[in-house]
């Protein structure tokens, strides 16, 4: 019978257990047999790995993280690697591999097809929301939801104090997170990169908005959202310009990777069950080297390379919602 095999591989994302769940119960379906790599591209370089049978999946779905555990591995890079995965695979009678990641896998995915025979199928799994040809990834309504609470706590203490607070979301190069983190919390003011144009410009807009608010509505707390890797000096720069030119405490908190974490919210959930399960319809079709999203309901089969060759734009609706409510005026 027809042996498959599944890895999980960069940023770890809620959801990925799901998308798992539902390949192989696809696959249980049809007979085939699934083995788990562990480590991300280490365990397919070292032959770690184990049999993934559906009594296994049983309460998987609400957990967060990965069973299969998820790695960088730097040396996945090179050919030699490639060639050594291949032969891994061969030697295992593998025919399919599946990758759940972000646009790095995906990079090592394509890489090790250009050594490989088998068939090679992407699922997009990451927080960051920066994969083209997907409305949506794995993981990614989680990310928005802890950072949407911990904001929420955040204005808590703000109120009380009347301060200023800096919180920094994550979204690597990204603002997906950034933007709606901000929207649905209501935050006052959102610094996002597909939007920044110099550090001067967003530090005078942040001036005016906050006095204009304070003189409107007295001194109240105010709430900035910080995409990460953005500010060129980063948070600590930004928290002693604004302190220096408010001249009110600004305090920083930076959410870091308590957003990878959690049970999976429901939308990520059905996001990886829907991708997983039309993926593990594809296996043995003369498809490969496509990643599986979703496009307004339908999943999509879009080859490897266009996932990553161009910047995902945020949306309008998000943008424009963004300018109607927040008190940014730079975009
Ligand atoms: P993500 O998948 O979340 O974007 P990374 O960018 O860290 O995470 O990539 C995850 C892994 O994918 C890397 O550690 C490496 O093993 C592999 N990878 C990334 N880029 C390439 C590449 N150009 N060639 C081969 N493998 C790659």
């Amino acid at each position: 019978s027809k042996k498959v095999a599944i890895l999980t591989s960069g940023g770890d994302a809620p959801g990925m257990n799901a998308c798992i769940r539902a390949i192989v119960l696809v696959c249980e379906r049809s007979g085939f047999d699934v083995l788990g790599y562990l480590h991300g591209y280490n365990g397919l370089l070292k032959q770690q790995y184990r049999e993934l049978d559906a009594r296994q999946m049983h309460n998987l779905t609400q957990r967060g993280g990965t069973i299969l555990h998820s790695a960088r591995c730097l040396e996945f890079k090179t050919d030699e690697s490639a060639r050594l995965a291949a032969a891994n695979l061969d030697e295992l009678g593998v025919t399919t591999l599946f990758v759940i990641g972000g646009d790095g896998s995906f990079r090592g995915a394509q890489h090790l097809g250009n050594f490989w025979d088998g068939q090679i199928i992407g699922l997009p799994g990451t927080i960051d929301n920066d994969i083209v040809g997907t409305d949506a990834t794995i993981g990614y309504f989680t990310a928005i939801e802890t950072a949407v609470q911990s904001v929420d706590k955040v204005r808590d203490t703000a109120d009380a104090f009347e301060r200023v607070f800096l919180v920094e979301v994550m979204g690597r190069h990204a603002g997906f997170l950034g933007l709606n983190g901000a929207l649905a919390s209501a935050s006052d003011y959102v610094i996002l990169p597909e939007l920044f144009e110099n550090e001067e410009k967003t530090l005078k807009d942040i001036l005016t908005q906050l006095n204009e608010r304070r003189d409107q509505r007295g001194n109240v707390s105010y709430i900035i959202i910080l995409a990460e890797n953005l500010w060129p000096g980063g948070i600590a720069d930004l928290v002693s310009k604004l302190e220096q030119r408010t001249e009110t405490e600004v305090r920083p908190v930076i959410l870091g990777h308590v957003q990878r974490g959690g049970s999976p919210v429901s939308q990520d959930r059905l996001l990886a069950m829907k991708l997983g399960a039309h993926a593990a319809t594809l296996i043995g079709k003369p498809i490969t080297g496509i990643m599986v999203g979703e496009q307004n309901g339908q999943a999509v089969e879009v080859p490897l390379p266009l996932t990553w060759e161009h910047s995902k734009p945020l949306d309008d609706l998000s943008v424009n919602t963004m300018t109607l409510l927040m008190n940014n005026r730079y975009a």
